[in-house]
């Protein structure tokens, strides 16, 4: 890789990854000066329309990643699912940040879980399962109810199948396609935190505080912040997000989602997951703090100090998905309420349309 660049305002970052995150980083960067360059396969892609420069082609389209690479200063994503051969294609022609081989780490769910128990943080018990005996010895190993999932490609739940008896494993097998996985011991949570970090060049690393995270279905539903955790618990996520993010040698935003467990009346700190990039759980830093994950990472790109977010209150941020943002008029019309829409268009069952912040005094 080459050295890395500081950026100056006028100076572009190529991002790789054309959806909301990718939008809402081409915001933040315009506001610093900066032009984000998207390159998506997709044609609607939402970030395209935030942005002046854009490139619509695959991920393997060399030609064009080539002129990608020529136009940028730096090169960053917003999607984890880049290919390896695509990131390895353009480091050799511009910095990518975050390194590649944090995204290789982090894109496979057996190889993302060794590393974090490598460093001595604790995550759900999981065994790597390549077959259906396999699957029925890991269901032995680790016992029911457990979680089967692909150990690539993933996301809100999708690749995920539930094993509640032993006898459930050959369907189990079937729904995930009968592709390399993991079996994770089912956690019984008292609830799901995430903190977001930055990370920069020079490893200084600031974190946002832990945000309390609610799903429904597997999908995002409400983060709060701050996390109803004790302090303690809270300084400790952020120890954990650090210590991540430094082994990982990481230049930009990530986010760590945790289990809270009740251990005996001992409350601690699973690692579910890593996310390198920006991550919905941090979307409520836009309204809710003096500077944006978006901001952290347009700043640990392009060389740039990291800001000292402060947050400005108690605050919400509920997802809309797939029809809920139909609601638009009603969230335009509630006093306090920063309405937040992707320009995705339809608005399919599941699908993040939007989301809504808000911030109450403290
Ligand atoms: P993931 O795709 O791994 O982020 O999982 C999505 C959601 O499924 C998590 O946020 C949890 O709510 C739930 N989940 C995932 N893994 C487990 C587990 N091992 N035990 C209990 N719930 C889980």
């Amino acid at each position: 890789m080459t050295a890395l660049p500081v950026l100056k305002p006028g100076d572009t970052v190529g991002v790789l990854g054309g959806g909301q995150l990718g939008r809402m980083l081409a915001l933040a960067a315009a506001e610093l000066g900066l032009n984000c360059h998207i390159y998506a396969p997709e044609s609607h892609s939402c970030a395209f329309d935030v942005v002046r420069d854009k490139t619509c082609a695959p991920y393997e389209d060399e030609a064009a990643l080539a002129r990608f690479a020529d136009a940028v200063n730096v090169v960053t994503y917003e999607f984890e699912n880049i290919p390896a051969a695509t990131a390895k294609f353009l480091r050799s022609r511009k910095p990518v940040l975050p390194n590649p081989d944090a995204l290789e780490i982090v894109q496979d769910r057996l190889t993302e879980k060794e590393f974090v128990t490598k460093l001595g943080i604790g995550t759900a018990g999981f065994v790597a399962v390549d077959s259906l005996e396999g699957l029925q010895t890991a269901v032995s190993t680790l016992g029911t109810p457990s979680i089967l999932k692909t150990r690539r490609m993933g996301y809100d739940g999708k690749g995920q199948a539930s094993i509640k008896t032993p006898t459930d494993t050959a369907e189990a097998w079937d729904a995930i396609g009968r592709a390399p996985a993991i079996l994770e011991q089912f956690v019984r949570f008292e609830g799901e935190v995430s903190v977001v970090a930055a990370r920069n060049a020079a490893g200084e690393v600031v974190a946002f505080e832990p945000a309390e995270n609610l799903h429904r279905d597997h999908i995002l539903h409400r983060t709060r912040v701050p996390a109803q955790i004790p302090g303690a618990l809270a300084g400790q996520a952020g120890v954990t997000a650090g210590k991540i993010a430094a082994a990982l040698d990481y230049i930009g935003v990530l986010a760590v989602e945790m289990f809270v467990v009740d251990d005996g009346g001992k409350l601690r700190l699973l690692v579910n997951e890593i996310a390198p990039r920006v991550h919905n759980s941090g979307h409520w830093t836009i309204d809710g703090a003096t500077a944006s994950q978006f901001e952290q990472h347009i700043r640990a790109v392009a060389g740039w100090p990291l800001a000292k977010p402060r947050r400005l209150g108690r605050v919400e941020m509920v997802n809309l998905i797939g029809d809920e943002v139909n609601d638009w008029r009603k969230y335009l019309a509630e006093p306090g309420a920063c309405l937040h829409i992707y320009g995705k268009g339809e608005a399919r069952p599941g699908r993040k349309m939007g989301h809504v912040t808000y911030v109450f005094p403290e």
